[in-house]
């Protein structure tokens, strides 16, 4: 099902990212992180795509498996920087015949040999040229991504909100945005696009924090601050890692809590592959996520 018709009957969604095993790992690996996360009833999983497209089949074959296997719908990304616009259409015609019809479209991050050149006339620059050639096609619902704290290449947010007007006015279905710490931010953010009229859903993106280490290379590649609140957290626990994922998935839950009252359209939660902690998580919002959806307590 298109993601987009989800959202006509039914708000908030809640959905789950999972990036493909590793490519000395069969893609079977991952079948049972995906049964766990079934059980607990997204309206969609998301895949990921490697860096310059370096997952680009398994991408299509997880999202193909969740979508055939569980009748699920699976949003696969896709990255257009470094593929050539003819690579990209072997990609969605593939897509299409697996079945898939829910597509993030990205630009994707340079990658860090410099001295390549992506920008000609064969490859798409921006998201949003990549998406006004898919919607053209007229077989696919479009996701993008958007940035709270803006995008870490952009100097300012207003400067960055201006871009992602035009993105959406090349016809996007949905935002995500990328992971942030402080509610406020969120908030602040969605004044600003109410205000540009930019009126389809966001889906807000919650990351629980697991270590140390994954939070320092979280702010190495999007930029986004902490609040005092979340640093008190990192400094008391850094060196006792189950106590960090405890507060972490506390924090992330208290997040998403605040973010369901406040009345977001949808919790897209960067699960890591742990369906554990994605369980927690669910199992504590279980009776407002029943409230919410069905007007009663589940
Ligand atoms: P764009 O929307 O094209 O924006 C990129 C930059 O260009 C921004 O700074 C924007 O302000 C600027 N810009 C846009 N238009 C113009 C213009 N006309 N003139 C000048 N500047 C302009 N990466 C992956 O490799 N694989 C993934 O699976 C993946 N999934 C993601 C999922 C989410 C929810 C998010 C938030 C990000 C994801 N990313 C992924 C990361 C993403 O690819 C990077 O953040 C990338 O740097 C930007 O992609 P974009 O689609 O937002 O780009």
């Amino acid at each position: 099902m298109l993601i987009r018709d989800k959202f006509k009957d039914k708000r908030p969604l809640i959905s789950f990212e999972i990036f493909p095993p590793k490519r000395e790992y069969p893609v079977e690996t991952i079948y049972n992180t995906i049964d766990a996360l079934n059980d607990m009833e997204p309206d969609f999983i998301s895949v990921t795509y490697g860096a310059g497209g370096s997952t680009k089949d398994t991408t299509v074959d997880i999202a193909s498996f969740i979508e055939k296997k569980y009748s699920l719908s699976a949003l696969a990304h896709l990255t257009c920087l470094t593929s050539t616009k003819e690579e990209i259409d072997d990609t969605l015609n593939l897509l299409k015949v697996s079945g898939v019809r829910n597509v993030l479209a990205l630009r994707g991050d340079y990658p860090k040999d410099a001295g390549a050149n992506y920008k000609g006339p064969n490859h798409y620059k921006y998201a949003k040229d990549l998406i006004t050639h898919i919607k053209k096609r007229e077989d696919f619902c479009v996701g993008a991504a958007c940035y709270p704290e803006k995008h870490l290449e952009c100097y300012n947010l207003d400067k960055d909100l201006v871009h992602l007007k035009e993105k959406v006015d090349s016809g996007v279905d949905f935002l995500i945005t990328q992971l942030f710490f402080d509610n406020e931010t969120f908030y602040r953010f969605k004044e600003k696009t109410d205000k540009l009229n930019i009126d389809i859903p966001i889906i807000a993106g919650i990351l629980p924090v697991l270590s140390k280490n994954q939070v320092e290379k979280i702010l190495s590649l999007t930029g986004c601050t902490l609040p005092q609140k979340f640093l008190r957290i990192l400094e008391k626990y850094e060196n006792n890692p189950d106590a960090l994922r405890e507060a972490g998935i506390a924090y992330a839950t208290d997040q998403i809590i605040d973010l369901l009252s406040w009345g977001v359209d949808g919790i897209h939660i960067y699960t890591m592959n742990r369906p554990k902690t994605t369980r927690r998580i669910l199992e504590s919002i279980k009776t407002i996520r029943g409230v919410l959806t069905n007007g009663e307590a589940s």
